[in-house]
């Protein structure tokens, strides 16, 4: 299973230069920043534990990822969602079918009789952990102290390619979900005094959102990314045409974006190559293909495209 020492490319980007950090090639079953933030469950043993829970979207590439590693752990997964959409039941592709196929136990909590109101997260707070041994709980998305692990060594090997390529500054762009990943890698440059700026920008929620992520985290605000602002507003998991038309030209460079994260962070990005200072920019692909798998037939159905 590869895991890590992925490589970069460069890649021309409406004029510029840009360097991609090519994550997605990590083992496709558990690809990207998800096997980045997962990556201490792999090389630790719980020795305790039997059955992982966690909870969020019935489509997330977290989830999918979680499915694997109980699978390679021999855990039972119960993964626990506000509700399933028809449109998820029905795809035939995706995280959702693959997650279940790696035997993902689905609980819908908006069939719960007991849920009485309560949040995912408070539902399983209340009734699932009760000094458990057994039972590992991992946060929605792996916004949790353990995905630090893998995070720092994603770190380390961005710092090792860049004494390779002899720069001298860099700034690590990619855009955030729960945040974890480029608040790591920020926290993990800045604590070493590496001359690296990871900017990010808040694909889900708004950045006051994404700044209290960090902050459940790392208490320091001197170790946050630099949070740069989208022009327009944009909400998580809705289809844009400016979306689409972004992810497209970034075919044309012969590496296939996911698009739920990815055309937000290049449209930020590009406003941000306008005015940046010359400093090198590199791009973290992190994965998240398979969640194209559902999208994309999402995107033909709205703007009735046909596949390319
Ligand atoms: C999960 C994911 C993200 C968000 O990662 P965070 O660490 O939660 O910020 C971004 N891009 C892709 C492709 C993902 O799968």
């Amino acid at each position: 299973m590869k895991l890590a020492d992925t490589p970069v490319e460069r890649i021309d980007f409406f004029g510029h230069d840009v360097f991609v950090k090519r994550d997605d090639l990590l083992h496709p079953e558990f690809s990207g920043n998800k096997a980045r933030k997962f990556r201490y469950f792999l090389d630790h043993d719980f020795p305790d534990v039997k059955r992982l829970i966690s909870f969020g979207s019935p489509q997330s590439n977290s989830m999918y990822s979680m499915s694997v590693l109980a699978k390679i752990k021999g855990w039972q997964f119960d993964y626990y969602v506000d509700h399933i959409a028809k449109h998820t039941l029905d795809t035939a592709e995706g995280n959702f079918k693959q997650a279940r196929l790696n035997g993902a136990n689905m609980i819908d909590l908006s069939a719960a009789a007991d849920r009485l109101g309560r949040s995912c997260e408070t539902y399983i707070e209340d009734l699932c952990l009760q000094n458990d041994k057994a039972t590992l709980f991992i946060p929605e998305g792996g916004h949790c102290g353990f995905a630090q692990y893998g995070v720092s060594l994603l770190a380390e090997e961005i710092v090792v390619w860049m004494k390779a390529q002899q720069l001298e500054q860099l700034v690590v762009f990619l855009p955030s979900g729960t945040g974890t990943t480029s608040l790591y890698l920020s926290a993990f440059f800045k604590a070493n005094l590496y001359p690296i700026e990871v900017m990010t920008c808040a694909a889900v929620g708004d950045s006051d959102y994404l700044k209290q992520q960090f902050l459940a985290l790392v208490s320091d605000p001197a170790c946050f990314p630099t949070v740069l602002e989208s022009d327009k507003k944009y909400h998580f998991g809705k289809l844009y045409t400016a979306f689409y038309e972004m992810w497209q030209h970034l075919n044309e460079t012969g590496i296939e974006f996911d698009l739920l994260y990815d055309p937000l962070g290049w449209i930020v990005l590009q406003s941000f190559l306008t005015r940046n200072d010359a400093r090198p920019v590199l791009y973290l692909h992190q994965g998240g293909l398979l969640g194209n798998a559902s999208m994309l037939p999402r995107y033909q159905r709205k703007f009735n495209l046909s596949l390319k």
